[in-house]
């Protein structure tokens, strides 16, 4: 699946010169075909450091955005597993599957869902489970993890994800009212309680519940 063009090479630099600085989180970035990620009409548009839509109201998010969360979500150092709340099209996903070992991805739009799966396929990588379902319920048959990320807003962290994280563990989630403000949050699970860091200020689809 590795590729070099000149848009990612373009990209790249861009999130290098905005503060990016995880080697390997910039390399998955040059490695991962995000045009495929989108409609067919959006390609040409697909390595500016935009937000696209990707239909049913949703958005596949900015590169930028997708750099600096898979960077503080490996702050911590190199980790094991990762539940992903919010996989979308998949683009995320498949950056964070060149980073873990394993991937747990949880859509609650069942089509999304499944154009992820084809999209990763696609690119021959293996590493991924996918499940439809209201992610603020976090994945407990696989649970604890090392690592959530969400990519869609609570207004307040949901208690399943923080319960499913391990000891050491590293939320990163926005959080805040649909259109008002909202921060980039990092929150590490220790033995007694939780830390909780507010980073950026962000601008994510909501966390909506139930399925559709
Ligand atoms: N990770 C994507 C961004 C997707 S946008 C990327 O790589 O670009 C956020 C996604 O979160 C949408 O697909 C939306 O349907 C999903 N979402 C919103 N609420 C959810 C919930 N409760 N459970 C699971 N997914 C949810």
């Amino acid at each position: 699946m590795i590729t070099s063009h000149p848009p990612h090479e373009r990209l790249v630099k861009n999130l290098y010169a905005q503060g990016i600085q995880n080697k390997a989180v910039l390399e998955a970035i040059r490695a991962t075909p995000r045009h495929l990620f989108v409609d067919k009409s959006l390609s040409r548009h697909a390595y500016a450091d935009h937000p696209l839509p990707i239909g049913y109201g949703q958005t596949i998010s900015q590169p930028y955005i997708v750099a600096r969360m898979t960077e503080v979500l490996l702050s911590q150092g190199p980790l094991s597993k990762v539940l992903e709340i919010g996989t979308g099209c998949g683009y995320q996903t498949a950056i964070l599957a060149q980073l873990v070992n394993q991937v747990y991805t949880v859509e609650r739009i069942k089509d999304l869902s499944l154009q992820a799966r084809d999209n990763l396929n696609a690119l021959g990588i293996t590493n991924v489970q996918f499940c439809h379902a209201d992610g603020q319920w976090g994945w407990v048959d696989y649970a604890p993890y090392p690592g959530i990320i969400v990519t869609a807003a609570p207004s307040t962290i949901p208690e399943n994800l923080l319960e499913q994280l391990t000891i050491g563990g590293c939320l990163v989630i926005p959080v805040g009212p649909t259109y008002g403000p909202q921060v980039l949050s990092k929150v590490i699970r220790t033995r007694s309680s939780y830390e909780q860091y507010q980073l950026d200020h962000v601008s994510f689809v909501p966390l909506c519940k139930g399925t559709s």
